[in-house]
């Protein structure tokens, strides 16, 4: 068992001993796709919609893999298994075309696509500490709808953002917005949840899936189709979501402050709830004690309802 989980082609160990051989494509040119999602109780969030996405990516960038679904998600449970306790842990995995001599041209068909993962303990952000976000023009390519390795205008937004003391950076093609450095953006306006359509300028986020499903089965009304930045300054609500934060308030955009409009609606899509969507279904189906929870849910309401975030950790715990 260690902290943080390294695993390369079948090698696992710790992560910060792990080593790649020079010749990974994915040290040249970026050339592969990555994953990532966080894990309860070492059952990792969306798995199935992440595989659905890891497939996508590999077909649009003509990437060999060969390892089928069932493969993929047992190498992926060791990692997980062989970290150490942690009630949250952040899974991540990329595929590379495969290690051969540098040359933009694809490799002989010989050399196989590599698989890396590693895990490692993950806190999530508190949702009463709503986002902070800068804007900036979206420089990116247009093949955003592939969780590529080639990260860079995202990386330089990021620090943009950090430099100014906030947490993400919502992008924009002129005026239309498209999403955020690393996470999608939502709107809530008239009790209507608005997000950009899945096209090639935006990724299409598991988490902003389970948004849209969450806000069905909540009956808020949906509506996938850009939206402008005016827009978004004048939401009344802004929801930004990610794997790794699930759902985060937007409480100002270039120190501006925005939303807070309609605190009803946003408890509603509170990210307790995503992650409770996924794991519940999860969980019935791995070991059928949806029932169990129901009852600690019961027994746990005078506690959570006066200390919210003590909620969270014991769900997560007592649902394992
Ligand atoms: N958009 C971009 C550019 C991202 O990098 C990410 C996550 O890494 C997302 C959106 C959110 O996607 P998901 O909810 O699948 O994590």
């Amino acid at each position: 068992m260690w902290k943080n989980v390294g695993y390369y082609n079948e090698e696992i160990g710790a992560l910060e001993e792990m080593k790649v051989p020079m010749g990974d494509r994915a040290l040249y040119f970026g050339d592969g796709i990555y994953e990532a999602t966080c894990a309860a109780n070492r059952i990792p969030f969306a798995i199935e919609d992440h595989l659905d996405r890891m497939y996508n990516s590999l077909r649009l960038m003509e990437i060999p893999f060969q390892m089928d679904r069932s493969q993929v998600r047992a190498e992926l449970q060791k990692v997980l298994d062989a970290a150490e306790d942690a009630p949250i842990h952040f899974l991540y995995w990329q595929i590379s075309r495969g290690v051969a001599p540098r040359n933009h041209v694809f490799p002989e068909a010989e050399v196989k696509p590599t698989l890396m993962a590693y895990v490692r303990p993950h806190t999530m952000k508190p949702l009463e500490k709503p986002y902070k976000l800068i804007s900036m023009e979206d420089i990116r390519f247009r093949l955003c709808n592939i969780k590529t390795l080639n990260l860079i205008p995202s990386v330089l937004a990021n620090q943009r953002a950090a430099e100014a003391g906030c947490d993400e950076a919502v992008l924009h093609r002129g005026s239309r917005v498209t999403e955020c450095a690393h996470s999608n953006i939502s709107i809530l306006k008239d009790g209507v949840l608005r997000t950009a359509p899945t096209d090639e300028l935006i990724l299409p986020g598991i988490t902003r899936k389970h948004l849209l499903a969450l806000a069905k089965e909540h009956d808020i009304p949906t509506l996938e189709e850009p939206f402008s930045m005016v827009e978004l300054m004048n939401a009344d609500e802004i929801i930004v979501t990610s794997s790794s934060a699930l759902c985060m308030r937007v409480e100002s955009i270039d120190h501006i402050p925005v939303g807070g409009k309609d605190p009803q609606r946003i408890q509603m899509l509170h990210h307790e709830h995503i992650f409770d969507r996924d794991r519940h279904g999860q969980a019935a189906r791995r070991r059928n004690h949806v029932a169990r929870v129901a009852e600690v849910r019961r027994h746990l309401y005078p506690v959570r309802r006066h200390v919210p975030q003590l909620d969270r950790s014991l769900i997560l715990i007592l649902e394992g």
